[in-house]
């Protein structure tokens, strides 16, 4: 079968759509037939090179398809975790010690087939495409779990997310418009700053010319963020800290500047605010994430639809910023 698949990691020559030996379900596990694959920025992570990631890899985190053994369609959860640890045992997955996202840890789901641990196949109503539903559960369960789980976003409370074009920032508003948050989103061009204004941003902020910072302050009477999502890092860390309220906190899940910013620890401690690190999640977060999304009170935004052999042509536009919402592959 054909699937994306990096061997050595580095630049865009590092994706090969291959053909790979077809896999095998063991005990316990169902085919899935890929319909929809969507791209993450997790993608480009590995086709970079993690030392956590183990190559060759098929890329590859979110599906959708039809189950192979019971002809029910279905979307894939994209993570796995040990059950037994103290973490798994306490119900935390996300902190398991042997934790595994698909397309990182072991074989993702940019293919024809991939076989998963039959718990990580949902089903999903008549009413959502395959597109919508590959393009959901990564990025939604990351979004659920940084504003309610850990961010505990509460009604009227503001947010500001950093670059909410993003698959997860898109996610990030449509949420925190639904917790019933108020939003103000940035973007680095006016046309995207538009779109997020579509999609229920109270305040769109074009964070290449205007200083975010201080329109926050202006927007908040000096008050400033209760919430703040940045998986930017480096290029947005000590602007994220000046626009969160005293006691306020700053959630992240990536570091897509960079993650090494200089930051003054005294802002931290004397305006006592809470950083709240955070990956992926466990399976009532994916459930409770994907409900509004089944329910069709959320719908997923997808930028495109390409064909799995333009993987590349996925990468660059995620690489350069120019994606509003999911890229999706098609098999
Ligand atoms: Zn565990």
């Amino acid at each position: 079968m054909k699937a994306v698949r990096v061997s050595t990691p580095g630049g865009l020559e590092a994706l090969h759509v291959a053909d790979v030996p077809e896999p095998v379900p063991a005990a316990g596990e169902l085919t899935l037939e890929v319909r929809a694959a969507s791209v993450n920025h997790l993608d480009i992570w590995v086709r970079r090179g993690l030392p956590v990631a183990k190559y060759p890899i098929i890329l590859g985190a979110d599906a959708a398809g039809i189950i192979r053994e019971t002809g029910r369609r279905a979307l894939l959860s994209p993570t796995l975790s040990c059950g037994t640890c103290e973490f798994c045992a306490s119900g935390e997955k996300p902190l398991c010690v042997k934790y595994v996202i698909l397309g990182e840890h072991r074989d993702g789901s940019q293919a024809e087939r991939i076989c998963v641990p039959a718990e990580n196949l949902i089903p999903i109503p008549d009413t959502l495409s395959f597109e919508e539903a590959a393009a959901a559960p990564l990025v939604y369960l990351t979004a659920w779990r940084m504003l309610i789980t850990r961010g505990r976003l509460a009604p009227s409370e503001d947010v500001l997310i950093w670059s909410a074009g993003a698959g997860v920032g898109v996610a990030c508003l449509q949420l925190a418009r639904l917790a019933g948050a108020r939003v103000v989103a940035t973007a680095s061009t006016d046309e995207k700053c538009a779109r997020l204004k579509e999609l229920g941003a109270d305040f769109v902020l074009n964070h290449a010319r205007e200083d975010v910072p201080r329109r926050i302050r202006e927007l908040t009477s000096k008050r400033g963020m209760d919430v703040v999502v940045d998986y930017i890092g480096k290029d947005t860390w000590g602007k994220s800290i000046q626009c969160v309220r005293r006691g306020g906190r700053i959630v992240t899940c990536g570091a897509t500047s960079g993650h090494d910013p200089a930051e003054d620890l005294r802002q931290i401690f004397f305006r006592q605010i809470e950083i709240l690190g955070c990956t992926m999640g466990n399976n009532k977060e994916l459930l409770d994430a994907l409900r509004p999304i089944f329910e069709g009170r959320i719908k997923p935004v997808i930028d495109r639809v390409l064909p799995l052999t333009e993987v590349a042509e996925a990468h660059r536009r995620l690489e350069a910023r120019g994606v509003c919402g999911k890229i999706i592959l098609r098999p």
